[in-house]
């Protein structure tokens, strides 16, 4: 109740929501008071969350973002959704997200921007913007969403609040609408490192409906939280404290960074020498396989479909014309481009090749260092409609989180002090598998 009074009042101005499950939310509410009462709670029993309307939910719209599911209501749960239920959680809605978790704004969904909750001048970062503005201002306890490129901590840095995307492979994408599916990793948005630690430990672990699903054991993330980290090593790129930050985002982060030291902690300078190719290479295989994925949305089996087609073809070019913004549209165009013949060699292949460098950075860097630190975004959260026209300006925003999703490595947001009135994110880096250490690092820091 608390919650749905906090929404009503409160998102007709943020645009977190696209659906709220008001009903639902409260009979799942009743359900959880008399399991309580029974004595047989699960983990989560009564806990309202939130989830990102890329994930299915049976019964309860799963958009996406975008016109071509404005319609689609799933006739299955993902597994994390599944999961998250079945420990007790109550889902009081989906929330809004830039189209098909392509943008780091929030101003491509099909449902309009979301604003963020310090400034509703300014935009909340993307693409799981409805989830961070939704956790930032207290319209749920915590949320679902998924990082492609960045999409959980840039937005979590840009809204003050914890976001985790753990390793590739460690949550099941079955029943998350699909971007890039070598990049894609769901996780969690939530108010502190404590809370999201409660969380994944139900979220985490193998799928056998995700072929790409790590078969290892699920560490319990919440008893490390309080582990000691005298000794700790962290590495501190070079390349992510130089031209492009903003230099009163690296002076807050530099501070936060010190506070470890006070810890026990040790600090080391690394260097992650590909850092400047991530972007370029992330706009190469994130495109290409998105026209891949994206291509099942023709018209036909669900989705949009266009009025009175005259033939096939007509249906399918203006079921998709319709149906997808222009950010999707050009996204589909270039990925179709770098994998069409003649150009895959040139782009494509090179672009894995490059992945590979970016990934062999890390690998070095871990044989020195136990985390990475730095920045998540070089800038504040910007004015809304401010790099609209530019493309570029928008995509340079990941410049520190992507290289992250091209190696699948865990990585994390915490909030340090604000600059401006405006949050600020550390983001701490991991090797892989090493989600109970982030946590651990991040909670000892709040
Ligand atoms: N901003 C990036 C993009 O537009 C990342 C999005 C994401 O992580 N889903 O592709």
């Amino acid at each position: 109740q608390h919650y749905l009074e906090r929404i009503a009042r409160l998102d007709p101005t943020l645009n977190a929501f696209i659906t709220v499950a008001a009903d639902a939310a409260l009979d799942a509410a009743h359900r959880a008071d008399a399991t309580l009462k029974r004595g047989d709670a699960g983990p989560l029993t009564g806990i309202p969350i939130a989830h990102k309307d890329i994930f299915c939910t049976q019964g309860l719209r799963t958009s996406c973002g975008s016109r071509m599911l404005d319609n689609f209501i799933a006739p299955y749960d993902a597994t994390i959704v599944e999961r998250l239920a079945a420990a007790g959680a109550v889902v009081l809605g989906k929330t809004n997200m830039d189209e098909f978790a392509m943008g780091s704004s929030n101003e491509t969904s099909w449902y309009g921007p979301v604003k963020n909750p310090w400034d509703t001048t300014r935009v909340p970062g993307g693409s799981s913007g409805g989830s961070a503005a939704a956790v930032a201002a207290r319209l749920c306890a915590a949320a679902t969403a998924s990082d492609t490129g960045g999409s959980i901590r840039q937005p979590a840095a840009l809204c003050g609040i914890t976001g985790i995307k753990p390793t590739y492979g460690r949550c099941s994408r079955w029943g998350m609408i699909a971007f890039a599916s070598s990049l894609d990793q769901a996780g969690v948005m939530a108010r502190s490192a404590a809370d999201a630690a409660f969380i994944l430990d139900e979220m985490a672990g193998f799928d056998e409906r995700d072929a790409t699903s790590a078969a290892l054991p699920v560490p319990d993330y919440v008893d490390a939280l309080d582990d000691d980290l005298h000794g700790l090593r962290i590495g501190l790129p070079k390349e992510y404290f130089g031209a492009g930050l903003d230099a009163r985002i690296g002076d807050v982060v530099m501070a936060a960074i010190k506070e470890y030291e006070a810890l026990g902690a040790e600090l080391v300078e690394i260097s992650l020498p590909n850092s400047a190719l991530s972007v370029p290479v992330y706009y190469v295989v994130a495109p290409a396989e998105c026209s891949s994925n994206l291509a099942r949305f023709d018209g036909v089996r669900y989705g949009h479909r266009c009025a009175n087609p005259v033939d096939l073809e007509d249906l399918y070019k203006r079921s998709r014309a319709e149906g997808f913004g222009p950010e999707v549209q050009r996204r589909i165009m270039i990925g179709t481009y770098v994998l069409s013949a003649g150009y895959y060699d040139a782009y494509y292949l090179k672009a894995q090749q490059i992945r590979q460098l970016i990934a062999a950075d890390f690998t070095r860097a871990f044989e020195q260092v136990d985390v990475i630190m730095g920045p998540t975004s070089p800038t504040l959260a910007f004015p809304l409609g401010s790099k609209l026209d530019d493309p570029v300006a928008m995509y340079l925003n990941d410049i520190y989180t992507i290289a992250t999703n091209l190696a699948g490595l865990p990585g994390m947001s915490i909030p340090v002090e604000p600059v401006a009135g405006l949050p600020v994110g550390l983001q701490i880096i991991g090797n892989y598998f090493q989600e109970a250490r982030l946590l651990n690092v991040a909670h000892r820091y709040q």
